[in-house]
């Protein structure tokens, strides 16, 4: 596949990417601490994640060229983040496996504008000193410049045992071709996970997640998806599955990753009850920027493809995303918009879970709620309400 690589280029520094699919969404891969840059295997990633790209444009980011002498995760997200700002990218699906995947919380957390959905894949929240053996056996082959030992001992921790065997001489061969140079950046590279913990933080991530972990993963954490599952248990836009049997690289391993990704992109569009109500009387005006950009996204995607499937809900939404008040999945003001949530359903005969075309809700909400005149017994009390004394705006 002719797929070239890219580069962005910032104040700062530069990062090679590749783009493949044609999906009007946007879907970035973060991918693992390697030997060698990702950008070599770009034709078998473009190709592992084929069943994307009808939906999403895909974009594969490397780390930045020019690396600090001393670089952390943290400064990994600022920097993807900075690259995917500079290509003009938003509302992306986020998909970070194993080191990607520290990069990418790290993202979801301080630049939670740029995302709309989060994929955790064989990643952990926090890397502790007992944790970080493997890493410093990895390091010191890299520092003594032993490239295929540190490729055996790459591919016996993150494949299963079977595959190893079956692939040690390839995994040999390939470290035939790494330089010095390589070898130095991979040091830098795995010496910057070393402390990496982001467990207190996980709860300011406001994005559905899905956690994709492995039983057996011989490399990071064992005890991550009960880390997870702290974090993101109890909310609905929330998943947790753990495979077996694939090791740390489910991710290449798993036959079914991409389609358990792909339906977790694609499920129907969660909606508060009572945003069926707030989109038609929107004007514009909202509790920040981001949150009426938004607004406006949501709107203009459902006036565009009005049979969109929506799952309706009295928890946080596509709406709420982008809200001041969304405290890490929950609405500050949760009484109130659950009350007005509880009420819209029970007018519309319908209840949360319930999923069905954008068209159907809004033909409801019309029908029993504002042609009737009793949206102001549903929200008469909303600091907006001024707004919805008007003519609705939108369909
Ligand atoms: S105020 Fe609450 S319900 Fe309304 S958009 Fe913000 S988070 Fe969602």
């Amino acid at each position: 596949m002719g797929i070239s690589v890219e580069t962005v280029k910032t104040d700062a520094f530069s990062m090679d990417y590749v783009r493949f699919g044609s999906g009007k969404r946007t879907f970035v891969i973060l991918p693992g601490l390697s030997v060698q840059s990702v950008m070599g295997a770009r034709g078998a990633v473009a190709q592992a994640y084929d069943a994307l790209t009808r939906e999403f444009t895909v974009y594969l980011f490397d780390r930045r060229k020019e690396l600090p002498a001393a670089y952390t995760v943290a400064d990994m997200a600022d920097d993807t983040a900075a690259a995917m700002r500079a290509l003009g990218l938003k509302d992306v699906s986020l998909f970070g496996a194993s080191q990607g995947g520290m990069i990418a919380q790290y993202i979801a957390i301080a630049h939670p504008d740029l995302i709309e959905t989060l994929i955790l894949g064989s990643t952990t929240a926090r890397l502790d000193a007992s944790q970080f053996g493997i890493f410093d056996r990895w390091i010191d082959l890299a520092k003594r410049g032993d490239a295929e030992g540190l490729y055996l001992a790459f591919g016996e921790a993150v494949y299963p045992k079977a595959f190893f065997e079956k692939n040690r001489n390839a995994f040999a061969a390939l470290a035939k071709g790494v330089t010095g140079g390589e070898l130095s950046r991979f040091t830098l590279l795995a010496e910057s996970m070393r402390g990496f913990d982001v467990r207190d933080r996980l709860k300011e991530i406001a994005c559905p997640v899905l956690v994709l972990g492995a039983k057996d993963d011989a490399v990071l954490a064992p005890d991550a998806a009960q880390m997870y599952a702290d974090a993101f248990g109890g909310r609905e836009d929330c998943t947790i599955y753990e495979y077996d049997g694939y090791g740390h690289a489910a991710f290449d391993m798993a036959p079914d990753y991409r389609e358990r990704m792909l339906r977790f992109l694609t499920r129907p569009l969660a909606l508060r009850a009572h945003h069926g109500m707030c989109m038609r009387f929107f004007e514009g005006r909202g509790y920040s920027e981001a949150f009426t950009d938004r607004m406006r996204t949501v709107i203009a995607t459902l006036s565009e493809r009005p049979q969109t499937p929506v799952r309706l809900t009295a928890s946080t939404d596509a709406i709420c995303l982008r809200c001041p008040n969304n405290a890490g999945g929950t609405c500050t003001s949760s009484e109130k918009v659950r009350r007005y949530d509880e009420a819209v359903l029970s007018l519309c005969d319908l209840k949360a879970g319930d999923e069905l075309p954008y068209a159907a809700f809004a033909e409801r909400v019309k029908a029993r709620i504002l042609d009737q005149g009793l949206r102001e017994t549903v929200c008469g009390d909303c600091e907006w309400d001024g707004v919805c004394t008007l003519a609705p705006h939108n369909p």
